[in-house]
């Protein structure tokens, strides 16, 4: 699978068929491999594979639109686009033709050095064909007519977008270094955080491009030890295009996480935890990578109340009470509190999150659930049997249970089978997955 992907824009004035085009790529035919609970309900990307390539296909029509006029908007979806993807589609309705909205979008795209693919759509039927020349007059090679709703020609669209799009690089030369990804909401620190990580004189600092273009990736040697900080160019230099969009930013946030192993997600303890940084929480723990909280700008807090100090951890911990008790530092970019701290524990959750039990240990645990907790039953009498447990995979760790009837097991049983593994494995911060399997 891949680890990073480029990013694909759809692109087009309103009623186009934008948003029909994404359902279509997303929903039908193509595995989505990143299919988060909390995160899909207005979700308006989503990872996609094709021919053995991924990318991330973005509808840049679903857009929340604020108050300004339709073209400055859409504009500014434009100038976003061209940022931050590599491959943009521009879709155009074959049945209205050419309009002069159309010719103004494609005349700000021809000046970006973007691949621009045009989607002629609403190409409903064979007999509509000739709807797509007049689309050449645009300026661009490819140009293929397609009917978002009635799925025609989408295949030979996605052969060509993924032409395009580069093949997964594997960082060969840093395979031995702890993957860390720096994510939260914009304005918590992640720069300062990052600046500081890199500004410290025991830190050797190298910089190696990134898996896509425009990625730069920082390696650090601290103690001995290789950190590769993914796709710090963000980090670095903040976009030139301030909006109040987050949405790119958790692009950007989820395409870095699926390349880590541990993932830094930075708050702002000032603003507490919010639901965003819950979902990014959530959207660490789905990918399978171990996670360390980072309570950001604890030099705002008022001196002299350590009591408020710590019922700020334990709320930031009871709201992130999904992460088996992912550990949370202070931190402060500003008085560099904790900074060098955040090597030594990804440090710490990256080797657990590589950690076996060995199968004895797993055995004797089953022994003591079998023992003393209640197990789920059908409700006749008929009691679920754990016979043996393995664990089949580190990073994430993941168990097959061996069971007598895996259809006997509900959701509080797996739960708290969940939470005496990380007990026993001592996996805070890292997910654990668990299997069941049938066994005569
Ligand atoms: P968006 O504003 O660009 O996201 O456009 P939508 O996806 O919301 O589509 C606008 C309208 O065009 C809707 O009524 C769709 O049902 C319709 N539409 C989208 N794709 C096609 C197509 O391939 N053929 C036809 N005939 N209608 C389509
Ligand atoms: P990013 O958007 O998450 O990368 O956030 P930045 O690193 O750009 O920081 C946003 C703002 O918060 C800037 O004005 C920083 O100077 C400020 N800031 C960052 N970290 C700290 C901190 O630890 N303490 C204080 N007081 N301010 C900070």
């Amino acid at each position: 699978m891949g680890r990073n992907g480029d990013v694909v824009a759809i692109i087009g004035r309103a009623n186009v068929g934008k948003s029909t085009l994404f359902n279509r790529i997303v929903q039908k035919r193509l595995a989505i491999v990143d299919d988060i609970p909390g995160v899909t309900r207005d979700r308006i990307y989503a990872r996609v594979e094709w021919s053995g390539k991924s990318f991330y296909l973005v509808d840049t029509g679903g857009f929340p639109n604020d108050d300004e006029p339709l073209l400055d908007a859409v504009g500014r979806q434009i100038a976003r686009a061209i940022e931050e993807a590599n491959v943009i589609i521009l879709v155009i309705d074959g049945r209205e033709g050419i309009l002069p909205q159309d010719e103004k979008i494609a005349e700000i795209l021809r000046k970006s050095n973007r691949k621009v693919i045009v989607a002629v759509n609403k190409v409903d039927e064979p007999m509509h064909e000739h709807l797509i020349y007049d689309a050449y007059k645009l300026g661009f090679e490819d140009v293929v007519g397609v009917s978002a709703e009635h799925n025609r020609n989408i295949s030979n669209l996605l052969d060509i977008v993924v032409a395009h799009v580069d093949e997964e690089t594997v960082e060969e030369d840093e395979d031995d270094a702890i993957k860390i990804a720096i994510v939260g909401r914009p304005n918590v620190g992640k720069s300062s955080i990052f600046n500081a990580l890199i500004g410290e004189e025991r830190a050797i600092v190298s910089d190696i491009p990134g898996t896509t273009r425009d990625s730069i990736d920082t390696v650090i040697t601290y103690e001995g030890k290789k950190y590769l900080l993914i796709d710090t160019a963000g980090l670095r230099k903040k976009s030139r295009l301030k909006d109040d969009i987050e949405f790119y930013s958790l692009l950007r946030a989820e395409r870095s996480m699926d390349r880590a192993d541990v993932v830094l997600l930075v708050i702002d303890v000032t603003e507490a935890v919010t639901e965003q940084d819950k979902r990014i929480a959530g959207m660490v723990f789905e990918k399978g990578k171990g996670l360390v909280v980072a309570l950001n700008k604890w030099d705002l807090l008022p001196e002299g109340q350590p009591k408020l100090g710590d019922s700020i951890i334990k709320f930031a911990k009871e709201q992130l009470y999904f992460t088996n008790d992912a550990p949370v530092i202070t931190t402060s970019a500003l008085s560099k509190r904790n900074i060098l701290k955040i090597f030594d524990v990804c440090n710490e959750i990256y080797t657990l999150r590589q950690t076996r039990i060995p199968t004895s240990i797993l055995n004797r645990m089953v022994r003591d659930i079998v023992s003393f907790q209640r197990l789920p039953s059908d409700g006749k009498g008929r009691f679920l049997n754990i016979y043996y447990v393995t664990q089949v995979e580190t990073a994430p760790p993941s168990f097959v249970f061996f069971v007598n009837d895996q259809n006997l097991v509900d959701k509080p049983f797996e739960r708290k089978i969940i939470n005496e593994l990380v007990k026993v494995g001592n996996f805070r911060g890292v997910p654990v997955r668990v299997f069941w399997k049938n066994r005569r």
